[in-house]
């Protein structure tokens, strides 16, 4: 069966939106509307220590400025609410329970002590420190600890997390719409932290993975820096039983500093001798970065700019309105 197109922008409010962050907002506008479809804005916000005040309202003021309107997350809650993961916690938990009782996950209480001298016993013995297979049974974990021990540990209010159980010696074979086929072995990856119970707060991949599925996003479109973290997205699809209906992935080349030094980051700001912001941002410091929008650019100007970053028309039109981009 055909399914209704369903694509989402999920930044993390951990700073202003660079021009790289329009132009995933914009591409997965664009393909919403060309294919009649649902456009969502989800806030990931489960990073405490990288949440930035004020950053979601410029998110959203930003999209305003250049006509990227958001048909889902909007409707809820009245017309400025997106969703939100902060909001949404108590559901992960759940997801995070259920990948540990099939085997997928395991609690770990290890201690950032236990951890160094691990980490400092491969050192010393020539290896990179890795927390996978070869050392998850050494550790404090649900896999080395008898379950009793496990359940007391929890209850005496023991900090965990719970780690994904990566397999040992697996290819993954994915496919992304740009790159194409792309296969990895998994003996190259770690047990990444799924949840933390010191924050009660799920990490970035099981929120995304859980989210992207109760959404029912059809279309993941985001930047190329995320092509590391497809394994693993493919695995927790597999490890909840969704494999069928996980979501196409593309994943946009990146907009790079002209200097050659590498992807352009928040960070950068008018640093490069331009501003890459739609807007005028003032950190929570009180540092002042100007956007295209105080230097008298017109929305569609910078629209039209940046749907020809990685896109051409195959003719000699340079110019388009939202409309001809749709
Ligand atoms: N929250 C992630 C970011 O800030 C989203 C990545 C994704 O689209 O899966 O880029």
């Amino acid at each position: 069966m055909e399914r209704k197109v369903r694509v989402r922008f999920a930044p993390s409010p951990t700073g202003p939106l660079h021009m790289g962050g329009v132009r995933t907002a914009l591409y997965n506008y664009l393909f919403a509307r060309q294919r009649g479809g649902d456009f969502i804005l989800r806030i990931e916000d489960t990073d405490s220590h990288r949440f930035v005040p004020g950053a979601e309202a410029y998110i959203m003021e930003a999209l305003k400025w250049c006509g990227i309107t958001i048909n889902e997350g909007v409707s809820e809650g009245g017309p400025h609410a997106p969703y939100r993961q902060s909001e949404r916690k108590e559901i992960y938990l759940k997801y995070a329970l259920q990948l540990v009782e099939s085997g997928n996950a395991y609690y770990a209480f290890d201690t950032p002590e236990e951890l160094n001298a691990i980490r400092a016993e491969a050192e010393a013995a020539g290896n990179t420190f890795a927390y996978n297979y070869e050392v998850r049974g050494k550790l404090a974990t649900s896999l080395a600890l008898p379950p009793d021990e496990v359940q007391r540990r929890i209850e005496r209010g023991d900090q965990w997390v719970i780690r994904f159980r990566m397999p040992e010696n697996e290819e993954v074979e994915m496919h992304d719409l740009i790159r194409g086929d792309v296969v990895v072995n998994t003996s190259t990856l770690d047990d990444k932290v799924l949840y933390k119970s010191a924050d009660s707060l799920p990490t970035y991949h099981l929120a995304n993975i859980v989210d992207d599925h109760l959404m029912e996003i059809t279309h993941v479109i985001r930047g190329e820096e995320w092509l590391p973290s497809l394994p693993l997205h493919y695995l927790l699809y597999r490890a909840f039983g969704w494999s069928e209906t996980q979501p196409d992935f593309a994943h946009l080349p990146l907009l790079l500093k002209p200097t050659g030094g590498g992807k352009l980051s928040k960070r950068d700001g008018d640093k490069m001798g331009f501003p890459v912001f739609p807007l005028r941002w003032v950190s929570p410091q009180g540092e002042v970065s100007h956007g295209y929008r105080e230097d008298g650019y017109f929305p569609e100007a910078f629209i039209n700019m940046l749907a020809l970053l990685g896109w051409n028309p195959g003719t000699e039109q340079e110019l388009f309105t939202m409309d001809e981009l749709i």
